[in-house]
């Protein structure tokens, strides 16, 4: 085959663009994303030989190469890993197949810093050779292929690339940079040996390059990185600098992780398990797809097998980063085999231990640091709620509020805090929640609470109704909505220095009148006993979803069960007098729809009617 021209498909020319103008002030990074590539083509060829031990022939002794050549300015960075068909560097390297990169592209946010620590995750790493050079070569030949068939792949990363079918007798590949102008110290060993050490330490493969040679003998190869999966050293030889390292190489990013937990575990099976919770979540926590997970890489024996995280981790601990090594899996386990496998379960069940021990060490250790996780990946967490029954009870005393007895929605408060400050005769641990923090806050629901002197949790996560409604109770006190069916504190104290409440009792008939104004837009309208300075409240039975989450999933579409909520009004507020007091029906109707309305806004809803509000509202101004 002669040389053949083809064009990038598009988008790869869109991300090679952002790639080299976003990522230039840090475009050492082009050299872990090398590195990272050749140590996975290790991985791949290690595992490939498994099943076909043949593949490794002649040269099973599997490293990485640096060669530098400071006078041509060229970087060579070769490994006799698994190596490329022709196929596969044009589908590799000229086409983006997976979906992620376009995700990618959408997520830049222009900003260098954020999208370097992007660019690995979406495996867009090759390009950034382009970063710091202006034409590359890639020369490969897959593992098990002829020498006839191997590639030689070109492109000056503008547009274009050629390949052809060249002789090659080495397995493997081998990325040749000629470097732009004013990018030779990466062609100087003092540079490089400096790169490897800060991001390709703990690859678990040699990474060699020549040794200071005598005028006229051959230099010699030597290792310049640490070369041990970091995992299998012991506890006592690591650093914190030396867990850091490994995570940005696990994580592919230049973020620091903030707690770890590292163990060997023998007896019944032996592995070793080393987790990480990063100090900031990725930027696709929420959205992407479950299925695609990733960051728990399995390995057995030392050899890397899969990106396990849906088997090794229920998806609410989605944001831990690690590594899972069994002795006892076999070799050529399979995601089928994985599915259900003992050994797989019982592992999975040890990482959710070792990482919820984890959370509770920091919570209990390091607040501040707990309070960064918890900002970080709280909301992720909760969802263990609905997904890991087993452990709902640990998951609840890692839950944080913010509450009535705390200032702001970030200072937050755990339940074991809230029941050291249950008041007397109270026994339900009371919770508000709504779409912002100061609705919930705010909210005239509250009123009866603060004269009590009891505490709300203010619950303004989307999931909370649905998490909460799951936990049920906690240490024997059940979660009670103040904004749902009958509310019952006369037993409690009032809070000092606070009058009594006023009675509930509204004047005869004013419920019936202000009913048949309504019509059908309320179930009922009573006297309420959870208003103490607001004219009327909304309210939703016991078992009924909260009428914000009833707004929540109409707009995303679903049908929502449930009627008109019931109208409580507050017999001592002088809104409610004058209503009571307003013998003319047609302004009397004007008056009761106002005060319905008061109640759907402070509630966080809609009008139906909103400029009729407005008319009712300066008409009522204004009348003498
Ligand atoms: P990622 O590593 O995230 O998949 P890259 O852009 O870094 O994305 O690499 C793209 C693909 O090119 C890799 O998935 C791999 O299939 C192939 N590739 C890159 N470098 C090598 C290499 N040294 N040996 C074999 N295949 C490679
Ligand atoms: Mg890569």
């Amino acid at each position: 085959m002669s040389t053949e021209t083809r064009a990038f498909q598009a988008e790869v020319q869109q991300v090679l663009n952002l790639v080299i103008h976003s990522l230039y002030s840090n475009k050492e990074i082009f050299l872990r994303e090398l590195v990272s590539n050749a140590s996975d083509a290790l991985d791949k060829l290690r595992f490939e030989a498994i099943r076909a031990p043949e593949l490794m022939a002649g040269d099973a002794e599997l490293r990485i190469e640096l060669e530098y050549d400071e006078q041509a300015r060229t970087l060579t960075i070769r490994d006799n890993g698994i190596g490329m068909t022709l196929e596969e560097v044009v589908e590799n390297i000229g086409t983006i197949a997976r979906s992620g990169t376009r995700r990618f592209l959408e997520s830049l946010s222009g900003d260098a810093r954020k999208d370097a620590q992007l660019i690995g995750q979406f495996g867009v790493g090759f390009y950034s050779a382009f970063i710091v050079a202006d034409r590359v070569e890639l020369r490969t030949r897959r593992a098990g292929a002829e020498a006839a068939d191997g590639v030689l792949w070109t492109s000056d990363g503008k547009g274009e690339y050629s390949v052809e079918t060249i002789e090659r007798t080495a397995r493997g590949s081998e990325i040749v940079l000629y470097l732009k102008e004013g990018e030779g110290e990466f062609a100087a060993s003092w540079r490089l040996r400096s790169l490897v050490h800060k991001y390709s330490e703990h690859i678990a493969f040699p990474i060699r390059m020549r040794a200071e040679a005598e005028e006229g003998s051959e230099p010699k190869w030597e290792t310049v990185n640490q070369a041990a999966a970091l995992w299998t050293r012991p506890k006592t030889e690591l650093k914190d600098e030396d867990y850091q390292g490994f995570f940005k190489h696990l994580a592919h990013s230049d973020g620091e992780a903030l707690a770890w937990s590292h163990n060997k575990v023998e007896g019944g099976q032996s592995y070793t398990s080393l987790l990480y919770i990063p100090a900031k979540a990725p930027f696709d926590l929420f959205g992407g797809q479950r299925d695609e997970r990733q960051g728990l890489k399995l390995y057995v024996k030392r050899v890397f097998i899969m990106d396990a995280a849906e088997h090794l981790l229920p998806a609410y601990l989605r944001f831990v980063r690690g590594v899972v090594d069994s002795d006892d899996l076999p070799l050529n386990v399979s995601r089928e085999l994985l599915q259900d496998n003992k050994l797989t379960q019982q592992i999975r069940s040890a990482v959710v231990k070792r990482t919820l021990d984890l959370l509770d060490k920091l919570a209990a250790e390091q607040p501040e640091k707990f309070a960064d996780f918890w900002r970080e990946f709280g909301q992720v967490l909760k969802e263990g709620l609905t997904e890991d029954y087993g452990n709902r009870e640990r998951i609840a005393r890692l839950l944080r509020f913010a509450s009535t007895a705390s200032e702001g929605a970030a200072q937050t408060v755990s339940l074991q805090d809230y029941l050291g400050r249950l008041r007397p005769n109270q026994t339900a641990i009371y919770y508000i929640t709504a779409e912002t923090h100061l609705g919930a806050r705010h909210s005239p629901h509250l009123e009866a609470f603060r004269g009590k002197g009891v505490e709300v949790i203010l619950a303004a996560d989307r999931i909370d109704e649905w998490a909460l409604s799951y936990l049920r109770e906690f240490e024997g006190k059940p979660f009670v909505s103040v904004a749902k069916g009958d509310v019952d504190l006369s037993s409690i104290p009032d809070a000092e220095g606070v009058a009594p409440p006023p009675t509930a009792e509204l004047p005869e008939g004013l419920a019936e009148r202000v009913k048949a104004v309504l019509g059908d837009k309320v179930k009922a309208v009573r006297g309420s006993a959870r208003l103490r300075d607001s004219a009327a409240v909304l309210v939703v039975d016991q078992h009924e979803l909260s009428l914000h989450t009833q707004r929540l999933l109409k707009q995303a579409g679903q049908a929502v069960a449930g009627g008109a909520p019931t109208l409580e009004l507050n017999p001592a507020h002088p809104v409610v007098m004058r209503l009571a007091a307003e013998g003319d029906e047609a302004r009397f109707a004007e008056w009761a729809q106002l005060v319905h309305e008061q109640a759907v806004l402070s509630e966080g809803g809609q009008l139906e009617d909103p400029s009729g509000f407005v008319r009712r509202l300066n008409g009522l101004l204004f009348a003498s």
